[in-house]
Parts: structure tokens; sequence; C-alpha cells
């Protein structure tokens, strides 16, 4: 996979050197190219912003460096051998970032990031570029962040351990919390390690058993329990067939029952810790 970021703060970047990602590029699994955006400015104080239209508070990004950028970028891009960019915008008023999305974009060979600052980058760039490649406009959560960049970390972090070979245990991402399959739409339950006692704390004895049904049917609750608690909202959408016998009756000591339409609901209010 080819990832380009083009930003005005390319040293935000630098995580990008390090841990699974960082290896993943020194491996040759993952290319990825960051672009200062004021290197496409003109002027003598590379100016990329100007004011709003309408008035309002803030700063808009300009469209010509954007334009000028991506267009370069597209263009080197293709001279290199890639092919099938897609552009991903990072705003708080995007499409949210789930799992689902960054296993639709592991499966793109070419990612082309735009992070903006200020109020975010003149819509007719976006309008521009959905003529040409596919655009997806991501948030990464239901808050304001100052630019797009930690959006950019976030959202390449998720894609590149989905990437062929970049985990050193493919089955790694398969309990992930989210992951389609075993646990679906589930969120993971806590996680032990050696030593067996730590602080007078022990480990759910059950994981030393070596029974392997015992301890996937105790995941499953664990999986079952902090999702009720956390996520109640993946319990309420979740197709009930994902639910089977056992599950059933996790689900009825914490409080759910199926309703009229087989989806499950909360039977009264509970306390859960
Ligand atoms: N006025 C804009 C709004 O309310 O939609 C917020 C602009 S924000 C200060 C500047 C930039 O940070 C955005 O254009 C976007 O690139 C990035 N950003 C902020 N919050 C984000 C989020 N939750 N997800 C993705 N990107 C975000």
């Amino acid at each position: 996979m080819r990832i380009d970021v083009v930003t005005i703060f390319p040293e935000y970047l630098n995580p990008l050197d390090v841990s699974l990602v960082g290896k993943a590029r020194a491996r040759g699994q993952l290319g990825v190219h960051v672009h200062d955006l004021r290197n496409w400015t003109h002027d003598r104080h590379h100016t990329v912003d100007d004011t709003p239209y309408g008035g309002g508070p803030g700063m808009v990004m300009k469209t010509e460096p954007w334009g000028e950028a991506l267009d370069e970028v597209v263009a080197d891009g293709f001279e290199s051998g890639a092919h099938g960019p897609v552009l991903v915008v990072p705003t708080p008023s995007g499409r949210p970032f789930t799992q689902e999305l960054a296993v639709e974009l592991s499966a793109r060979p070419w990612l082309i990031f735009a992070p903006a600052r200020y109020e975010g980058i003149d819509r007719r760039v976006t309008d521009e570029y959905a003529t040409r490649t596919p655009v997806y406009e991501v948030s990464i959560g239901d808050y304001v962040l100052a630019g797009g960049e930690a959006a950019v970390l976030v959202i390449t972090e998720a894609v590149a351990r989905l990437l062929p070979g970049v985990l050193g245990n493919a089955e790694s991402h398969r309990d992930d919390s989210f992951a389609p399959g075993a646990m679906a739409d589930l969120l993971e339950g806590p996680v032990y390690t050696k030593p067996p006692e730590w602080r007078g704390r022990g480990i759910p004895e059950v994981l030393l058993s070596g029974h392997h049904g015992k301890i996937a049917r105790w995941r499953r609750d664990e999986a079952l329990h902090r999702t009720s608690l956390h996520r109640p909202d993946l319990i309420e959408r979740a197709d009930p067939a994902a639910f089977d016998k056992k599950d059933r009756e996790t689900l009825s000591i914490l409080g759910w029952a199926p309703g009229a339409d087989g989806r499950f609901g909360r039977t009264a209010y509970t306390v859960e810790q």
C-alpha cells in the first residue's frame, strides 16, 4: 500500500517512522510519503489560509495550494507505478471511522490524506477531486481536534495492522473488539499475562484450565458483559442470530431480553460494575 499525506505540519507525522507502521515501512509493506503543503504556495509568507466567505470566525484553507499539491502528488504516484488513489479527508463532519471502514480502506492500494487546520479546506477542493477519485470524509470521533494530522495517525495505524503480513500473528486481529467473525460487534474482554499473582490479585482460574471450550465461553461472556456496560447500542443493533443459547442466558443475567422483533433490549435499568 502507498500512503501520501499533505500537511502544513510534516513533523507531526514522525510517529509513522516507529512501531508497527515504521516496521511495515522498513519491510516494504507500506510506502509513506509526507509532503509540506507550503511547498505549493507562491507568496513570501507561504499563505495557505484566508478569511471565510460569508464572514464568521476562523480561517479557511485555500483552494490553490491544495489543488496544486494534490495534482502533483497524484501525478508523481502514477509515475512511480501506484494505482487506484483514494482521497481521505479527516473532518469532524465526516462518516465515523470504524473497524469496518478500516477493513475497507486496507483493501485500497493507495490512500492520499488531506488533513486540514483552521476551519477546514475550501469545499471546492473535495468536490473537484470527487469527480476523479473516491473521496472518504472521515471523522475519528465526536470531538473537535485542532487539525487532521492526529486523525491520519489513527487511521493509518488501524489500516496498516490489517495489511497482510504486518502483524506477527495473523490471527491477532481476529478477536479484536469490532472484528467481524467470532466476536462480531462485541468489545473484547479483559486480558492477562504472567505473573499469575500480582499485588494479591490473581487471574480468573478458567484461563489456567487448558480447557479451550471453557476459555472461549468465558471470553465470550466477558465480551458480552463489557459490551453491555460500555456499548449497549452494539447489543441493541446486533442481529439476534449472532447470539447462541449461552449468550442469551448471559444477556438475560445482564438485564437483556429479546423484543417482538427478536432484537435485544434492556429489561430494566441494571446497575453494573
Ligand atoms: N469547524 C470545523 C467543524 O466543526 O467541522 C472544525 C475544524 S477543526 C478545528 C480543523 C481540522 O481538524 C478539521 O478540518 C479536520 O481536518 C481535523 N479534525 C478535527 N476534529 C476531527 C475529527 N473528530 N475527526 C477527524 N478530523 C478532525
